[in-house]
């Protein structure tokens, strides 16, 4: 860790004079009140060091990458199964693109895209008694933190805005890969969405996928270190929207990015690392997030190839 900080610190200043030719995402109303001079880094190490820049203390809304914690859950609930009803291809398409479903026939290409994280909401509510409290309680298990938990305006937002959600839900059901009803599936999903954590939190969460002898406070194994593996190729080839390849030519780390602003990336065997900038680029990926990134696995050598 103590080789990571100056290398972490010089990044970090010399991103944020960056002139930020991103967008704050306006489409979830709520998510446009955000200030767009926020600027976090975190980076957690298996030894569990930790160490943080900027605004890496503060809470923002998950989005997207909430849906590697959805898909974590299932995965322990279904096995292998669960590549029945979801794929993992890259999508090469917008995130909520609802181009592919009708030739693919209601099967998404991954659970990364907005219609796979609706999939996996409706295989969590067919095994989850109280979705929204059982799945709170697994992230918060995860990350020994019971200080998480959903912001409600967030997820309110979402609902009343969310057209292209609920447009992919009824196209999904109509091919009958969602077993529940819409609405509960929609209301669970945009709950999921709206989880809050800051960049110090991600990255300790995200630790089981880093360590493959983590083990929650509980004493529980998350996965498998065979499953674990391929959540992280997944998150390789289909973490970052239509932008997967660029983001793994670029910064060379399995990872995941929401439309709050946050990256995840992580490090297999060594660490965690997480950047908040909520300005997007034209995919939707943190302008700054993603800046920050590549010079840091280019300066310290770590990308994992
Ligand atoms: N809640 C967002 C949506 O459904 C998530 C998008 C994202 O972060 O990629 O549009």
């Amino acid at each position: 860790m103590e080789n990571y900080k100056k290398i972490i610190e010089d990044i970090y200043f010399e991103v944020k004079n960056v002139n930020d030719i991103g967008k704050v995402a306006n489409y979830i109303p709520e998510l446009a009140t955000v200030s767009s001079d926020n600027f976090g880094v975190n980076m957690t190490s298996i030894k569990k060091e930790s160490f943080g820049v900027g605004n890496f203390d503060k809470k923002f809304s998950i989005q997207s990458i909430s849906k590697v914690l959805s898909l974590t859950l299932a995965y322990r609930f279904e096995g292998a199964k669960l590549w029945n009803r979801v794929d993992v291809e890259p999508s090469g398409n917008p995130f909520n693109s609802l181009l592919q479903l009708e030739a693919d026939l209601g099967k998404p290409r991954n659970p990364f895209i907005n219609a796979g994280a609706l999939v996996i909401c409706d295989i969590l509510i067919s095994h989850l008694k109280n979705p929204k409290e059982d799945f709170l309680a697994f992230c918060r298990e995860l990350s020994n933190n019971p200080t998480l938990s959903y912001n409600e305006k967030v997820a309110q937002s979402e609902k009343i805005s969310g057209f292209r959600n609920i447009a992919l839900c009824n196209f999904i059901k109509s091919f009958g890969n969602i077993k529940n009803n819409v609405e509960t599936v929609l209301d669970f999903y945009f709950y999921t969405c709206s989880l809050e954590m800051s960049c110090k939190e991600l990255s300790e969460i995200f630790l089981f996928l880093a360590d493959d002898n983590f083990t929650t406070h509980k004493g529980n194994k998350v996965l498998t270190m065979s499953r674990a593996k391929r959540v992280n190729a997944i998150l390789l080839t289909c973490g970052f929207y239509d932008e997967s390849g660029e983001f793994a030519f670029r910064v060379g780390l399995p990872g995941k990015s929401g439309v709050g602003g946050g990256i995840v990336a992580i490090h297999p065997d060594k660490y965690c690392i997480v950047v908040w900038s909520p300005k997007l680029n034209k995919k939707g990926n943190s302008y700054k997030g993603m800046l920050f990134l590549e010079k840091f696995t280019t300066k310290t050598a770590s990308s994992i190839f």
